[in-house]
């Protein structure tokens, strides 16, 4: 992509610039996008954690259409555990890969039915079809627990900035939680991913009208 190729003409910073740099952008993220009220009063910790199992490679608008039907059908763990994986199958069919997530969200009601959520990484992903990332989108949205959500917008939109130099997403949420101030945190996947919507989506950002063209590496270069 464009922005892998120009990132390395973008300079070297020291350490404490690209803090200070971070540290700006965040604080303009949180003025237009709202301030760090990450936790989702629509759904229950429960309906969070397999929302965010379910998204996986899937698109927001499919992830939330399945979501509805399936927390319409099955709005808590004690009768999820109780589900046939034929109907779940076809309850949440809008999402990637949807046969092997039926047998994974089952298999996560029946585990939090027995021990509850756990609050913790380790705990969380220690449930089946539960990675890294519904981890830590799970303490942030479920919980409001300080974590690095790192989805395909975060990922993406914090290596065009400057932030990370990274393949994966599992490489920026570590490099992320290594250079963001923690008081950052909760709001760093909210307003990404509404920056990644209408601003910044992907091959085709507007840097010409991006509120964070004089701090991003990539922006810098274009506009
Ligand atoms: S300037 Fe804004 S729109 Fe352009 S790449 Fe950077 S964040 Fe995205």
């Amino acid at each position: 992509m464009r922005w892998m190729r120009n990132k390395e003409k973008a300079g070297q910073k020291s350490g404490k610039e690209k803090e200070e740099e971070i540290a700006a952008a965040c604080r303009l993220l949180e003025r237009h996008y709202g301030g760090l009220k990450a936790v989702v009063k629509h759904w229950t910790p429960f309906q969070t954690v397999v929302a965010t199992a379910l998204s996986a490679r899937t698109r927001d608008v499919n992830t939330a259409k399945a979501a509805k039907q399936l927390f319409a059908n099955y709005p808590t763990a004690k009768k999820l555990a109780k589900a046939s994986v034929a109907e779940v199958e076809k309850l949440i069919k809008p999402v990637g890969m949807y046969k092997t997530k039926a047998r994974n969200v089952i298999g996560l009601a029946k585990r939090v039915e027995k021990t509850g959520i756990p609050k913790t990484i380790s705990g969380l992903v220690e449930l089946p079809g539960v990675g890294r990332k519904t981890a830590n989108c799970t303490l942030v949205y479920a919980f409001g627990i300080p974590a690095m959500c790192v989805d395909t917008h975060v990922h993406r939109i914090s290596n065009l900035l400057g932030w990370v130099e990274t393949k994966t997403p599992e490489q920026t949420e570590r490099a992320l939680r290594a250079i963001v101030p923690k008081k950052y945190w909760l709001g760093i996947n909210d307003w990404l991913v509404k920056h990644g919507q209408r601003v910044c989506p992907a091959n085709r950002p507007k840097c010409g009208e991006c509120f964070l063209n004089k701090l991003c590496a990539y922006g810098k270069l274009v506009v």
